[in-house]
């Protein structure tokens, strides 16, 4: 054969550069028909990601999902019980955080330095393996599993929070404020994908549709849930779930607002707070929550990430603007008290 020198050339460097990524349709339960990143191996569809080095999803862990290329992934609506359904709505959601985090949050990759974590969807509770991996178990009382965008984004935003400095800590206190981070992660990977079926909103886990007819919680007023909205000397010693309640109401607080309007729900605010607060919007409040976090520490208090929200409020638009009084504003409404040392929004060198 007589083949030009540069023409080889040219086919071998298309081959090579990015010889398996493919971009192909996933058929959700919980996100309709969307786009997913997977890999190409001779005849069949892998689901690892090869754009996000440390993504993959399996059905039978620690092995990828492999399956035929011309088998569709997924089978929407409405079966729920299908795991390669699950699995290609947990691509779907952990490349869109992936990219929120990329995008908004200015951070490089799940764990900051360009990973992420494997997935296992699981039909039980699974033995446990050491970490990294994340784990999906089907919900017998929603007859799904729980990979919807926002529920995704809950579980690998506990990653992000183990990996930001200081770790996860020990106590409840510490507990809570993760689980409330992962909720925070979840929403804003919500509001990023934006997605035609499941709408952004700023309740957790909605698309499961449990029996109840409501979703696991809601942001905006954690009384709904049973759990306190309003900081107390009883979050130290209540559970996660209970104690992040105010670390969810405030991002909500700083987000949209008691009042905001526009289809967002009214969200109270605690007694002894501002009469009022205004929203700066989910990607003003996100870039802040992320630059707290980037000065957590192991032993962190709802009292030292509201100094931390202060101090990364002033690092990214200055002691004067509407995003520090807000973040302030919110952490009074939600009762989490100032500290002596607590950066202040006022000028720092106020005129005589
Ligand atoms: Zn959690």
């Amino acid at each position: 054969m007589n083949i030009p020198v540069y023409a080889a050339t040219a086919v071998m460097m298309a081959l090579s550069l990015n010889p398996t990524h493919v971009r192909v349709p996933a058929y959700g339960y919980h996100n309709g028909t969307v786009l997913i990143d997977i890999t190409l191996e001779r005849a069949y569809h892998s689901l690892v990601d090869p754009l996000r080095p440390g993504i993959s999803c399996s059905t039978h862990y620690p092995t990828p999902l492999k399956m035929p290329f011309d088998v569709p992934i997924g089978s929407g609506r409405p079966w729920g019980r299908n795991s390669v359904t699950a699995c290609g709505d947990l691509m779907y959601g952990v490349q869109r955080m992936w990219d929120m985090l990329r995008d908004w949050l200015g951070r490089d990759g799940i764990d900051g330095v360009g990973g992420g974590v494997p997935a296992r969807v699981e039909w039980n509770p699974p033995a446990p393996v050491p970490p990294p991996v994340v784990d999906f178990v089907f919900r017998r009382d929603a007859d799904n599993f729980p990979t919807s965008l926002d529920l995704v984004g809950h579980e690998y935003g506990h990653v992000v929070y183990r990996t930001t400095p200081g770790g996860a800590g020990e106590d409840n206190e510490s507990h809570g404020l993760n689980e409330g981070a992962a909720d925070i992660f979840g929403t804003l990977t919500e509001w990023y994908a934006n997605n035609t079926v499941d709408r952004p909103d700023y309740v957790i886990g909605e698309s499961l549709e449990l029996p109840s007819g409501l979703p696991l919680r809601h942001t905006y007023d954690p009384s709904l849930d049973g759990h306190p909205g309003c900081y107390s000397d009883q979050i130290p010693d209540a559970e996660a779930p209970a104690a992040s309640g105010p670390l969810r109401h405030w991002f909500y607080l700083l987000a949209e607002g008691s009042h905001p309007g526009g289809g967002n729900p009214a969200s109270p605010i605690c007694a002894g707070g501002p009469a009022a607060v205004s929203g700066i919007g989910i990607q003003k409040a996100g870039k802040i929550f992320m630059g707290a976090l980037n000065h957590k520490t192991h032993s962190w208090r709802y009292t030292s990430a509201r100094s931390a929200s202060l101090a990364a409020a002033i690092a990214l638009y200055g002691p004067l603007g509407p995003e520090c009084a807000t973040v302030q504003a919110a952490w009074d409404a939600v009762n989490v008290p100032s500290q002596p040392d607590d950066p202040s929004c006022a000028p720092p060198h106020p005129g005589t």
